[in-house]
């Protein structure tokens, strides 16, 4: 026996896997077929510029990252909490009332959080702030769309905003997403303030793989997964591994290749890099389009932010980077430069002729998609040694990566003690 488990995947629930395992004192060899670890957070590094493989933005407030990982080492450089909403000609800016205390008035008196709605929000959303999780979980869950129609939050705040704000987090312009997931994720935003790492997304992986003892064994593919007589046998193709354990911890796009289980729904964005010799905006806030009436971007761009702005890191002194996400969902989801310019130019109100682009991350498979009810789901057992974890095993985020990841490893561990 080579090991006694054999992690599949080295993003952040296979890292986690890996390492709760390794701390309850038993062997782990973590395969992964990229050259890098993090899966779906990796950093392109391009002439003194970082840019992450599609925007996201680490919350230091989701419970997994507050005790697994050294934020402090992270040196997180942290944006706003609110949102510039663009509609046609004119910009307002709405923020955590009590993060920004000087925008709390201005955030109040804006045409775009009418009294009503307020209220409805407070409705829809004050016992998830208020109680931790077990309050979204518990309640009847809906799509999103419906659930605030219920709610009676019908006006600007819902559809020149949240609706806006959230189709960029979730990558899911239709409103099906869970209503319970959506309040959670809320909730996480209304007690952090979201930033990156000095040296990128991809730093917090590279954290957690660091404290492995047996590296990962970058660029090696699982092709099989086999049970056999007192264990699991991995092929790759540098050879067979045998272990007591395997957890196959891909995404939900590799799942079908390894696995019996089908293909998770997904949902998919794309994120545009500029460089910019001039700054575009101040202001530590992203920006969101709602200039269609009714509410929702005029253009492909969902959001956009000048990243710099607020990660120094991400440039060189003196330079600009600025990130344009886009939509899989919409059909002008895959606008061609000419387009994402021309919206840019409008959201910007300037040239960009001086704009250069680096990069256009395409990632069809970003997040699983997140349909009603939410369940407090567990890692699969797909046999009597291989377990299935990941994000699309639980909720859609860094949180819930990690947390899937962490549950493994204890199931696991679970198991081999009753072996012994
Ligand atoms: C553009 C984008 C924006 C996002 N924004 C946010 C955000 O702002 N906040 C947030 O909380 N979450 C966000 N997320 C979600 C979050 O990044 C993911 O939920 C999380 O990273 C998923 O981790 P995972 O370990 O489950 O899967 P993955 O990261 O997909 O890891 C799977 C790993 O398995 C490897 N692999 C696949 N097949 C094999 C094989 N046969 N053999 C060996 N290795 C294999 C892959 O290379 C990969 O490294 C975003 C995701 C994307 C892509």
């Amino acid at each position: 026996m080579d090991t006694d488990v054999i992690v599949i995947g080295a993003g952040l629930a296979g890292l986690q896997c890996a390492r709760r395992t390794q701390r309850s004192g038993r062997s782990v060899i973590v395969l992964e077929s990229e050259e890098a670890v993090g899966g779906r957070v990796r950093t392109d590094h391009i002439d003194g510029f970082q840019c992450d493989r599609g925007f996201q933005l680490l919350n230091p407030a989701y419970p997994a990252v507050r005790d697994w990982i050294d934020v402090q080492a992270l040196e997180l450089q942290k944006f706003g909490v609110g949102v510039v909403v663009r509609t046609g000609a004119t910009t307002t800016t709405l923020a955590h009332p009590i993060r920004h205390p000087r925008l709390a008035l201005p955030t109040l008196r804006s045409e775009l959080t009418p009294l009503p709605d307020l209220v409805a929000l407070a409705r829809w959303f004050g016992p998830t702030l208020l109680r931790p999780t077990t309050a979204s979980r518990s309640a009847r869950d809906q799509a999103l769309r419906t659930s605030l129609d219920e709610a009676g939050f019908t006006g600007r705040l819902r559809s020149d905003v949240l609706d806006t704000f959230l189709a960029g987090v979730l990558a899911d312009s239709t409103g099906e997403s869970s209503a319970n997931h959506v309040r959670q994720l809320m909730r996480y935003f209304a007690l952090g303030a979201p930033g990156l790492p000095r040296a990128g997304m991809q730093a917090l992986p590279e954290q957690m793989a660091a404290s492995l003892v047996e590296p990962v064994r970058l660029g090696t593919a699982a092709r099989e997964v086999r049970e056999v007589p007192g264990g699991v046998q991995v092929t790759t193709d540098n050879g067979t591994i045998r272990g007591r354990i395997a957890v196959v911890a891909v995404g939900p796009q590799d799942l079908a290749e390894l696995t019996e289980l089908p293909a998770p729904l997904t949902r998919g964005l794309t994120t545009w890099w500029f460089r910019a010799p001039e700054r575009p905006h101040a202001g530590p806030f992203l920006m969101i389009d709602a200039s269609t009436p009714g509410g929702g971007p005029a253009g492909p761009i969902w959001h956009t932010a000048v990243v710099s702005e607020v990660a120094a890191s991400y440039a060189p002194a003196g330079q600009h980077l600025v990130e344009a996400t886009t939509l899989l969902d919409r059909p002008d989801g895959l606008a061609g430069e000419d387009d994402v310019r021309r919206d840019l130019e409008r959201l910007y109100q300037r040239s960009t002729q001086g704009w250069e682009v680096f990069v256009h991350h395409v990632v069809p498979h970003a997040l699983p998609a997140q349909l009603p009810p939410l369940e407090d789901r567990r890692p699969t057992w797909t046999g009597d040694r291989v377990l299935v974890t990941g994000d699309h095993r639980g909720t859609g985020s860094i949180q819930g990566a990690l947390v899937s990841g962490d549950r493994a490893a204890r199931a696991v561990a679970d198991l081999l003690e009753q072996w012994q």
